[in-house]
């Protein structure tokens, strides 16, 4: 392990460094992890479903609507026949018995023929009616989950600004840190952080190891003592820098 010197003050600023770019982190970790995205994929599968159900009952409609405009062209010559046959024989216009009998059990046939259409075209009406009504409430459900959806995206908006300008201010702290820190030393701890999990470097508390919460044994403890203020530390447990403060317990 190379041996990095750096004045006291710089180090005393490493971690100061390192506590703003915690603070980076978790508003980063923060925006990634607004409920509102998870509510807002929910919404967004719910809002897909309906709108491939909308599309399935669109079809259902101008289907039965096809259907039901055919029963009533069916329905038509049915009953004009009727109706001219029924006014044939009311008028007396067929004088043959015969022809007039036959005409007697043609508009019977004739009745029959029409009520079993209308049956078929009120099973069909029955149906339409029943898509059109389901076809109301999935937009219904549509314009619900939009209006949702607009809310939460909203909210989502606001409090990422919100976030961004907490990290627009906490990366002015970083500018104004960094340059107080020697490059070899941001180097080293740039390299440590990558390793660590987020913590290249650490203060050495109570003889203890903030970054890995370790104590520092008797005998690394004798050579952190001996070591030169301007030396800088290596945790030997977690290789983390390690930054010596009043608090150390040396
Ligand atoms: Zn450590």
């Amino acid at each position: 392990m190379r041996a990095i010197k750096a004045d006291q003050a710089a180090q005393l600023r490493l971690l100061d460094l390192q506590s703003v770019d915690s603070a980076l982190a978790q508003l980063d970790h923060r925006r990634r992890t607004l409920p509102e995205h998870a509510e807002i994929a929910r919404r967004r599968d719910d809002r897909a479903a309906v709108a491939s159900d909308l599309v399935a009952v669109d079809t259902t409609v101008s289907d039965l609507e096809r259907e039901q405009a055919k029963a009533e062209s069916d329905l038509e010559p049915v009953r004009e026949r009727l109706v001219r046959n029924q006014k044939r024989i009311a008028d007396g216009s067929v004088p043959d018995p015969k022809a007039l009998g036959a005409m007697i059990e043609e508009v019977e046939h004739l009745k029959k023929r029409i009520g079993d259409l209308e049956d078929a075209e009120l099973e069909v009406m029955e149906q339409l009616e029943s898509a059109t009504a389901a076809r109301v409430q999935l937009q219904t459900r549509a314009s619900q989950l939009d209006t949702e959806l607009a809310d939460l995206e909203r909210r989502r908006d606001q409090q990422l600004a919100q976030l961004d300008n907490e990290a627009g201010d906490k990366r002015a702290e970083r500018n104004a840190i960094a340059p107080m820190i020697p490059p070899q030393l941001i180097a080293l701890y740039d390299k440590s952080v990558v390793s660590h999990g987020g913590v290249g470097a650490a203060e050495l508390r109570q003889r203890r190891c903030t970054g890995c919460q370790l104590e520092v044994n008797a005998a690394d403890l004798r050579a952190f003592k001996a070591a030169a203020q301007d030396e800088v530390l290596r945790c030997e447990e977690c290789t983390r820098i390690l930054v010596r403060t009043a608090q150390s317990g040396l």
